[in-house]
């Protein structure tokens, strides 16, 4: 993940004081199987898993021709959502999704909007965020 985040332009001393437990290097970066990507939400970009992170092939794809700013925040978002994991514990961070994530079901809320509110996706909003303004506020305009 270091070399993606290095040609994406995320600089990784924006993001260890948000995700001190990550390290990108460390990190193994994966285009899903097919099998896999069946399994996922329509619209799902990415999925974090204790293995490492799998971009879909459509994302990955634009990995070889574009830098824009979306696909490291993308990265950012997934490491922080590593970074949950190894806070966490696999088990507690699958627990504490799928229980948010039903809250919102329970609430007759939508997937999306559930899913939107899994505090862990908050989390992981939040941090690409910050990132994205840390990297505004370092660009000379
Ligand atoms: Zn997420």
């Amino acid at each position: 993940m270091g070399a993606a985040l290095d040609r994406l332009g995320i600089d990784r001393s924006m993001l260890v004081d948000v995700m001190p437990r990550v390290e990108p290097d460390r990190v193994r970066l994966h285009v899903a199987p097919a099998w896999f990507v069946r399994l996922w939400a329509k619209g799902i970009a990415a999925v974090t898993t204790p293995w490492g992170v799998y971009v879909h092939p459509d994302t990955a794809d634009r990995f070889a021709t574009d830098r824009d700013d979306a696909l490291g925040l993308l990265m950012v978002h997934e490491l922080m959502h590593v970074e949950q994991l190894a806070r966490l514990g696999v088990l507690a961070h699958s627990i504490q999704y799928m229980t948010d994530y039903l809250r919102g079901r329970a609430k007759r809320l939508g997937h999306w909007e559930s899913y939107r509110r899994v505090r862990l996706e908050v989390e992981a909003r939040a941090a690409a965020s910050l990132v994205r303004d840390r990297i505004e506020g370092a660009t000379p305009q």
